[in-house]
């Protein structure tokens, strides 16, 4: 083996290290669907790609290291990842045959769960907790082009929570979600649905406006969507209502168009999540305002269902 095949396996193994390091990172914000997330998925295929590039440039560097990514990742696994008794491995083996259908689909990137540390998530007690988490958050590239980290706002026992994509300018400008021409829309939208905007909760998946107001790109979604999934856990409401594509794909883990997934209930984060169309979205198609406003007396009616019936029982 040659100096610059040496160098291409020392940089195919250091990749190998960021993604696990990576993996443990997003397992101690409370991430537990990592092997779930389309934005997580991009951002493991980009790496194992690059990784596979560079373990691919030479024949005779190939011969000297595991002929693919996969058998590279699962090679360090095995040299790094103590043994497990055989107990717990079974026990691995039942709780993965256990989970549901779509977690199944996942191609086994990394073998078995040892990646994966078995950390359980983090559990916050108030909003405030995970601000000071969040800090002055440098933990992706939007922190770059960002002035203010807009948190969300809103009542921390909301029944209702409003999930957007990001901070668009006058957010970023004043550090609060939706007060822009959208902003107003969703007010409106509130309004109509019976609740003043102080009553629900307002976020977005990512903190910190994307350059130019660009969609967030996979490796940013993934990183910040840990700390939207542990305010869903603070603040247990009855529904999550996902506002556009990105931010019922990265709550729902799909990549469905948001018209195939839009007006319908699902079952994720301990809650409902209701996907529907973004407020920006319909000042660009006002035609398709209806279509929201029955998504949302969807919400509504569930919501008003579900307080009746817990008085009904005090
Ligand atoms: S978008 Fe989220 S993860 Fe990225 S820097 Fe901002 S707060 Fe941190």
């Amino acid at each position: 083996m040659n100096a610059t095949d040496r160098d291409c396996g020392s940089r195919t193994i250091e990749l190998i290290r960021d993604v696990r390091a990576h993996l443990r990172y997003l397992a101690e914000l409370g991430a537990t669907h990592v092997e779930e997330s389309p934005a997580s998925r991009d951002l493991l295929k980009e790496w194992l790609e690059r990784a596979h590039s560079l373990s691919t440039r030479s024949d005779e560097h190939a011969r000297g290291l595991p002929a693919s990514p996969r058998e590279a990742l699962e090679a360090t696994v095995e040299e790094e990842t103590p043994k497990e008794e055989e107990p717990m491995a079974s026990k691995r083996r039942a709780s993965a045959e256990t989970r549901p259908e779509r977690a199944a689909e996942q191609p086994a990137l990394f073998g078995d769960l040892p990646l994966l540390p078995a950390a359980p998530p983090i559990e916050d007690s108030t909003l405030d907790d995970i601000r000071a988490d969040v800090g002055e958050c440098t933990r992706c590239k939007l922190h770059r082009s960002r002035t203010t980290i807009v948190f969300g706002e809103g009542d921390p026992r909301a029944r209702i929570l409003f999930v957007g994509e990001g901070p668009g300018a006058e957010e970023d400008a004043q550090g609060r979600p939706f007060v822009g021409r959208a902003g107003q829309l969703l007010n409106r939208m509130i309004e109509a649905m019976g609740f003043r905007r102080e009553e629900v909760y307002i976020t977005n998946v990512v903190m910190c406006r994307p350059p130019s107001n660009r969609t967030p790109e996979p490796d940013e979604i993934a990183t910040c969507e840990p700390f939207l999934f542990r305010k869903i856990r603070v603040i247990k409401p009855d529904v999550v209502v996902a506002l556009g594509a990105i931010a019922a794909q990265s709550l729902l883990g799909t990549k469905a168009p948001i018209g195939q997934i839009r007006g319908r209930f699902f079952d994720a984060h301990g809650t409902k999540v209701l996907p529907t169309f973004h407020p920006a979205f319909l000042l660009r198609a006002p035609e398709r305002k209806r279509e929201a406003w029955e998504d949302l007396k969807k919400v509504r009616d569930y919501v008003l269902s579900r307080s009746r019936s817990e008085e009904a029982t005090r």
